[in-house]
């Protein structure tokens, strides 16, 4: 499935600074200014949540660069405005088409096993046939000497009873061959099934992709003073945007490595278990 992935942007007053700005001796002290109550996460949920991405930057450097602080004059505002409600309708879209193309894929994988058994079956079906044509001959040539001999009545009895177990292989044969066909014909009528199902996945997906078009997002910015932030996918995404401003407030600029956490695009870098690159290491003057 091809879903077309939204590209975010950060933006950031001091994205031009090169020079560092913090001291560890005197860490930057910050609050939550501000928490719109539709982002459905408590006080102390970012407040925990802030701890953590201030960590991404300490753990790794063993500095501590940040204090949380109810009277800071550093501080976050989480806005919720239509950039996190498309964020949220797109998550929302994203999961219900995951759900259908799993159905999907379920339903192609159970086609796959019945189509599989057919094909023993037609196979199994073909050694019979060849087991009955040859019994067939026998018979036939049974039957030929017995026109060129004296008739005896034991071989009379042999040859009515071939005949007969001829006949009731051809019955089973033909039975089995018309119930192997009629599964065949359902299979034919489930394919069909399916990909009239993966022609509206496939159009699910065009119109997920149309509604949601690629653009630039700003997840966050930082001001000099204030840090906001605009758009976060899931809790990993939030405190990744988070740590990547704290940076901007620590007097960092981008870099050009997509996995490190200051690079202007929160995309590549591993949202859940992020670690701080060498290239973001060096922006703090420490080295691997
Ligand atoms: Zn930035």
């Amino acid at each position: 499935m091809m879903v077309s992935t939204t590209s975010f942007a950060q933006i950031s007053a001091t994205s031009d600074k090169t020079h560092i700005t913090y001291s560890t001796t005197d860490p930057l002290h910050y609050r939550i200014a501000s928490l719109d109550p539709r982002l459905n996460i408590t006080t102390q949920q970012m407040i925990e949540l802030s701890k953590q991405a201030a960590a991404i930057w300490e753990k790794d450097t063993d500095q501590k660069y940040f204090v949380y602080d109810p009277k800071a004059d550093l501080v976050i505002h989480l806005v919720f405005d239509q950039r996190q409600v498309r964020s949220m309708k797109r998550s929302e879209n994203l999961y219900l088409l995951e759900q259908k193309q799993q159905i999907w894929l379920n339903q192609n994988q159970q086609l796959q096993n019945l189509k599989d058994n057919l094909v023993q079956s037609a196979t199994q079906l073909e050694f019979q046939k060849i087991e009955y044509q040859s019994n067939t001959a026998n018979y036939q040539k049974t039957l030929q000497k017995l026109e060129n001999s004296r008739l005896h009545k034991s071989l009379i009895m042999t040859l009515q009873q071939q005949q007969q177990l001829l006949k009731q292989q051809s019955a089973d044969l033909q039975n089995q061959i018309e119930q192997h066909n009629l599964l065949v014909q359902q299979l034919n009528n489930e394919v069909e099934k399916s990909k009239l199902l993966h022609q509206q996945l496939n159009e699910s997906v065009a119109t997920f992709n149309q509604t949601f078009k690629p653009q630039v997002v700003h997840k966050g910015q930082f001001d000099g003073k204030q840090i906001f932030i605009y758009e976060f996918s899931s809790l990993d995404d939030l405190r990744l945007t988070l740590a990547h401003e704290f940076g901007h407030a620590l007097g960092l600029k981008h870099t050009k490595d997509p996995k490190s956490l200051m690079y202007p695009r929160i995309k590549e870098q591993d949202a859940k278990n992020f670690q701080l690159t060498d290239v973001d290491l060096e922006l703090l003057g420490f080295s691997r």
